[in-house]
């Protein structure tokens, strides 16, 4: 799949990392947030779309707080299977350090339709709902002026909160935590 190209050329067939493959889209579309440590300690947000996972790196992780608008950059597609994905980039590799996925669960377009979902993409404001385990209701995607820049901001509503989400730090698939340093074995 074209959208997955860039993922491909970022990596090599011995990365532990998913192939890049497209779904067919579910009927109920996944979000994944991945905290991963590399050379900078930051959250992947991931969202389920045409097949692929769209995404951004998040320096600060997501907020429950309105009032904080958290910087979103734009990374590649990746492949559907990369929400399964906890574990080691070796040594060398792009995005070399360790992965746990921190939450998951399933999204809706405020407008109701996955098609909605891509046409607001592209026009560069999102609006959906999350029900994840850590990460509930509305939040808002917003592009900015700058280049590969958008806002991940929260929606007030029953969910919005002042708590430091990113206290929880145990991962929701196999309740583990990020080493405190990058544990890298080298694949060679
Ligand atoms: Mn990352």
């Amino acid at each position: 799949m074209v959208s997955l190209n860039k993922y491909k050329r970022l990596r090599s067939e011995h990365s532990p990392e998913p192939n890049a493959v497209a779904v067919q889209p579910h009927k109920h579309l996944r979000f994944v947030v991945q905290k991963h440590r590399a050379s900078h300690l930051h959250y992947d947000f991931r969202l389920e779309m045409d097949g692929v996972l769209k995404s951004w790196a998040l320096p600060k992780g997501p907020s429950l707080d309105p009032k904080q608008r958290r910087l979103a950059i734009r990374v590649e597609d990746h492949p559907y299977a990369y929400g399964n994905f906890e574990g080691t980039i070796p040594e060398g590799h792009y995005g070399a350090g360790n992965v746990i996925v921190w939450d998951r669960g399933t999204y809706r377009n405020a407008k109701g339709t996955a098609e909605a979902a891509s046409a607001d993409l592209r026009k560069g404001a999102l609006s959906i709902v999350l029900r994840g385990r850590k990460l509930h209701g509305a939040y808002a995607l917003v592009r900015t002026r700058r280049p590969r820049q958008w806002l991940l901001i929260k929606k007030k509503d029953e969910f919005s909160s002042t708590r430091d989400v990113t206290r929880d730090i145990r991962s929701v698939k196999s309740r583990r935590k990020l080493p405190d340093a990058n544990i890298i074995r080298s694949n060679r």
